[in-house]
């Protein structure tokens, strides 16, 4: 599988709402904290760190959880 790296979804963001994704350094205190952490496969600080890494189709590939049942 290749892995193709990536700054165009993190510049992307920056242009439409002013966030720089680069600026998360992985604390995971958004994560720990989430009431709903557990009901999606991505954790909000694996979310941060996908769109750091340039990975749109994981971030975009990432469903709910509780949708998955319903499949
Ligand atoms: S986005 Fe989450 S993991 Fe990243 S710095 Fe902020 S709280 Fe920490």
């Amino acid at each position: 599988m290749e892995t193709i790296l990536s700054t165009d979804l993190a510049e992307y963001i920056r242009k439409e709402c002013g966030e720089n994704v680069f600026l998360c350094y992985q604390c995971q205190k958004c994560s720990s904290g989430c009431p709903v952490v557990e009901h999606f496969d991505l954790a909000p600080n694996q979310v941060m760190r996908a769109v750091q890494l340039g990975q749109k189709e994981m971030v975009l590939q990432a469903k709910k959880r509780a949708a998955e049942g319903l499949q």
